[in-house]
């Protein structure tokens, strides 16, 4: 079945003793036990296992086409259930330009407990095979990232991850299984911030991690859930499942309005630089269409003529962009990423980052055509 149809139909059977269409939002935190102290209906406390995000994880996997998906409370909560994988003494290879938090979590949790990390320059394959050691457990890859829109080569970072012993797992928030079908190109696990396109009203935190199969990290990320105890609530559970029977509408019609607005702002001599895997221009346009499916998201970066100062002026005369961090909602949110990215940060000071949303291009468009002035 295709992604849309997954969409619709994977974990959002019709109820059988109501007949309900949509899910029933199972809010109880405990199940009852059988007389002789089994649980024959498979739940005993909502922390373990619950109906509600035992649906949402069977569509997840589903969507990205592994076989099991772990839901978690966050995004971040998904990548750090990643990086408890990992024990002292062992190796990371990540980027140096991704989502901020993911490095801080690597940086400032990770490295205290003896787990060393090499932050390096992902479109270089080449700069992942030097960064590659005997003790290299796992290669993190985000593509495209956040938030100069950088293509990494999942298909050529994996073979050289798995020819020295490590997993790969690539951050597929941007890209949406829409757009990007990591499994096929060799990852081991594919992470989502469930916060960004799978809820996509900007109004319910979330994070999952898929895996190919259920063999081992299926079951460690899982014990990981129960133990470390970040789960969604039932009902953000309830949301995400709601949202992601819109996913590839919205998607594709957030695609179309990101390319619209990408093509204007390159041919504006107001305009320094585009940051968008769709452009020609893009440094990663090529691999970008050889390993993405026909679309390049709905994330777009640009740098304006000026410095910090010029920015903040062009956000500040937007109409119609909401001065927001995160992404993936209807609304178009654009943000200043230096200021929040903390000490270690290569975002230029020039450049805004936009999410598109599903207001009408035209819109957009003239929108940011009155900010950037004369
Ligand atoms: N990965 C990417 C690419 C992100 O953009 C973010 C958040 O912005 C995260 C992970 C972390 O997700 P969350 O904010 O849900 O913890």
């Amino acid at each position: 079945m295709k992604l849309e149809t997954l969409s619709i139909r994977v974990g959002r059977e019709v109820e059988p003793a109501t007949g309900d269409v949509v899910p029933a939002i199972h809010m109880s935190t405990t199940f009852e036990r059988n007389v002789d102290g089994e649980f024959s209906r498979g739940y005993s406390y909502a922390r373990t296992r619950n109906p509600g995000r035992r649906d949402l994880e069977k569509c997840i996997a589903a969507l990205e086409g592994g076989d099991q998906a772990i839901a978690y409370a966050s995004g971040s909560a998904a990548s750090m259930a990643v990086f408890s994988l990992l024990r002292p003494g062992d190796h990371v290879v990540a980027p140096i330009e991704s989502y901020h938090g993911t490095a801080k979590q690597l940086r400032a949790l990770l490295t205290p407990m003896g787990v060393h990390a090499s932050f390096v320059d992902m479109t270089k394959v080449d700069a992942v095979r030097a960064a590659l050691t005997d003790q290299t457990r796992l290669v993190w890859i985000e593509t495209p990232s956040n938030p100069m829109l950088n293509i990494s080569d999942i298909e050529a970072i994996a073979q050289l991850a798995h020819g020295r012993g490590a997993i790969v797992c690539c951050d597929n928030t941007f890209a949406t299984p829409l757009w990007q079908r990591p499994f096929e190109l060799g990852a081991d696990l594919v992470m989502h911030s469930s916060t960004k396109y799978f809820g996509g009203h900007s109004d319910v935190m979330g994070g999952a991690v898929i895996t190919r199969d259920n063999g081992g990290l299926a079951e460690k990320l899982r014990d990981y859930q129960d133990t470390a105890g970040g789960v969604p609530s039932p009902f953000d559970c309830w949301l995400i499942r709601r949202s992601l029977t819109t996913l590839s509408c919205r998607v594709r019609a957030q695609t179309e309005n990101a390319a619209r607005i990408a093509e204007f702002l390159s041919k504006d001599k107001r305009i320094e630089r585009v940051f968008y895997p769709g452009l020609e221009s893009h440094p990663g346009h090529e691999l970008a269409r050889k390993q993405m499916k026909g679309g390049f998201g709905a994330m777009l970066s640009f740098c304006v003529r000026g410095g910090r100062d010029e920015a903040f002026a062009m956000a500040g005369r937007l109409r119609l962009f909401v001065r927001a961090t995160s992404l993936g909602g209807v609304e178009s949110l654009i943000e200043h990423r230096a200021s929040i990215e903390g000490p270690h940060s290569v975002t230029p000071q020039n450049l805004l980052r936009v999410s598109v949303g599903l207001e009408h291009a035209s819109d957009l468009i003239g929108d940011l055509d009155q900010a950037l002035g004369n």
